[in-house]
């Protein structure tokens, strides 16, 4: 459920009309709703509400903006991190460090310090060489690094294959059949106190079974450990959870279904169990507002040449995402039409023969569904400014990341002394 509605044939957002947005900001611009967000946090936190105080970790690539990260820091969030950027901007946002676990198969050194340094909860390491490494950073600051080891358990998420992560040949984890010796060689490593397993399968799941066969391998392993001697006392299980694009697809398994999957298969593990939504948490909290260029003909169907691009949304254009595609303020008839950006790449197209609202140039469309993955993806491709970013709460807003002029971009280049005069 989103707080985007149509209210007097006009989408707002919350209380908010899109077009006054679109007017004081221009666009493209990312627009996000508070109440979704802290909608989705709640929904969440009930589905594990059963369990003894788990550890919620959003998964910050999918959104980080510093509006939206302090807006679930104040809900009570921690964060999954994947990069030093990341760490730095979850603490900057209010996310206590001990709610923060660091994943990533190329952590290096200097992310290992920083991360040491301001105390996070776990990191959870992706290979022995990492392990070793990690270990020795910790020594040299005379701390000991609190590890899992992301395990590869080996399941097909059943997702799109540039968002699987759990299949043997993916770069992520250890393979499950060798994670008792890694775990052992881990234990000898004087820089490290191992506590967890985790785990992580891919993105936009719409089926819970792959996800109910690797928390089992998890729960396998945590025995196996424990039986071993290891102090495991963290069982991390990812995030990966769909939520609904296509409106004509069925809908993805409901944050409840996954609770109740999650506190079924957990029943009686010895363990504080963490989670690291990232879509499920933002997704439908964002929307891409847009303003059709212009109308074109196309040989089956009109293009509609919007004012956002695949640098603003590449979703489509890298896993063939569908996003629905709607009229801020529709007339009322529908028709099929090609949805492309001005980028010169033909993989700069949004939607081919979709049945959608009639637009004509100067209307404003909303891409749906765009808080994940969204503005945290774009680029400068064609010299196009970064995507603005609108914080809606209510029946205020404000802009949580200003559209940077041109001048910035070309500033940021310099040249050098042969070439200059
Ligand atoms: C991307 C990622 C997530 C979040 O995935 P969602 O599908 O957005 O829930 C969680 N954990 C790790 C390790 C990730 O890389």
């Amino acid at each position: 459920m989103d707080h985007f509605d149509y209210v007097d044939g006009a989408m707002q957002v919350e209380q908010v009309p899109m077009a006054a947005i679109a007017d004081a900001v221009g666009t493209p611009v990312y627009v996000y709703s508070t109440a979704t967000l802290t909608r989705h946090v709640g929904v969440f936190r009930d589905a594990l509400g059963s369990l003894d105080n788990p550890l919620i970790a959003f998964a910050v690539k999918a959104n980080p903006n510093a509006a939206v990260l302090a807006t679930l820091a104040k809900l009570g969030l921690g964060a999954d991190v994947v990069s030093g950027g990341e760490l730095l901007r979850a603490i900057a946002a209010g996310i206590p460090a001990d709610r923060i676990v660091f994943s990533g198969v190329g952590k290096t050194a200097e992310e290992m310090r920083l991360a040491l340094d301001h105390g996070i909860f776990q990191f959870n390491l992706e290979s022995e060489p990492e392990a070793e490494m990690l270990s020795e950073v910790a020594l040299s600051m005379g701390k000991r690094a609190p590890v899992a080891y992301r395990i590869n358990p080996d399941v097909d998420a059943g997702t799109h294959a540039k968002i699987s992560t759990g299949k043997s040949e993916n770069k992520f984890g250890i393979p499950y059949d060798r994670a008792l010796e890694s775990y052992a060689a881990a234990r000898d490593l004087p820089g490290l106190d191992v506590q967890g397993v985790a785990v992580h399968i891919g993105s936009q799941l719409t089926d819970l079974a792959p996800l109910e066969a690797a928390f089992t391998k998890v729960g396998a392993l945590v025995a196996a450990l424990r039986e071993a001697g290891h102090d495991i006392r963290t069982a991390d299980l990812g995030g990966g959870l769909g939520v609904p694009y296509d409106p004509a697809l069925p809908v993805p398994p409901s944050p409840a279904a996954y609770g109740e999957m999650v506190c079924r298969v957990t029943q009686g593990w010895p363990v504080r169990l963490m989670f690291e939504p990232g879509r499920v948490i933002v997704g439908n909290a964002g929307a891409l507002l847009s303003r059709v260029v212009r109308v074109k003909q196309g040989a089956q169907a009109p293009f509609v040449i919007v004012d956002a691009a695949m640098n603003d949304l590449l979703r489509p254009s890298l896993y063939d995402a569908w996003h629905d595609i709607r009229a801020v303020t529709p007339v009322g008839q529908r028709a099929a039409a090609n949805v492309v950006g001005p980028v010169c790449e033909t993989g700069d197209t949004f939607a081919m023969g979709r049945d959608m609202d009639v637009v004509a140039a100067g209307d404003l469309v909303a891409f749906m569904t765009a808080g994940a993955y969204g503005a945290t993806m774009a680029g400068t491709y064609n010299s196009r400014p970064l995507t603005p970013e609108v914080l809606v709460s209510g029946d205020k807003w404000a802009v949580v990341r200003a559209r940077p002029p041109i001048e910035a971009l070309i500033a940021g280049d310099s040249i050098p002394d042969w070439l200059a005069d």
